[in-house]
């Protein structure tokens, strides 16, 4: 893993929609959810959390996708369909970006893995705290330090 150098630019699969991060990462994770299986096509998503005064969209316009009767605005690029990011209603303060956007993903692990009750039997991440489903929304904070101090051993001090 290679240390996380600041910003980070991200573009879709076509290219049209651009993004970049210029903070750092307050949480990684997996998600094993049957519903991130049908959004990314694969066995798990992949999420890093920013502070939202850390995330730009520098071109394009990405739409809200993923619909399932939630709050959860899922943004893809409405050219090559993508999933790129998306924005918990009324959790505005964050927004959880597919690391598989950056250009750099050399930096990426997740540190948290959610839903392994869904998880496929072969399903393996690497990550170092595993959920059945969610944390409880008290242990984010606690969760972000933690993350913190395990990233910051594993790069370089900036
Ligand atoms: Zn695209
Ligand atoms: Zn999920």
């Amino acid at each position: 893993m290679r240390e996380l150098q600041l910003p980070l630019a991200g573009v879709c699969r076509c290219g049209q929609i651009a993004i970049r991060v210029t903070r750092l990462p307050l949480l990684t994770s997996a998600c094993h959810c049957a519903g991130c299986q049908k959004m990314s096509s694969s066995a798990y998503s992949l999420t890093s959390t920013f502070p939202v005064e850390g995330f730009e969209v520098l071109e394009g316009e990405p739409v809200i996708g993923g619909l399932h009767g939630t709050d959860v605005h899922h943004y893809f690029c409405g050219h090559c369909m993508s999933w790129m990011f998306t924005r918990p209603a009324g959790m505005d303060w964050f927004v959880n970006v597919r690391p598989t956007m950056f250009a750099d993903t050399g930096w990426f692990r997740p540190f948290i893995e959610t839903y392994t009750s869904q998880m496929l039997p072969f399903a393996q991440t690497g990550a170092m705290k595993s959920y059945e489903r969610f944390p409880e929304m008290t242990e984010y904070e606690g969760l972000m330090k933690e993350y913190d101090a395990w990233s910051r051993s594993r790069f370089t001090p900036r």
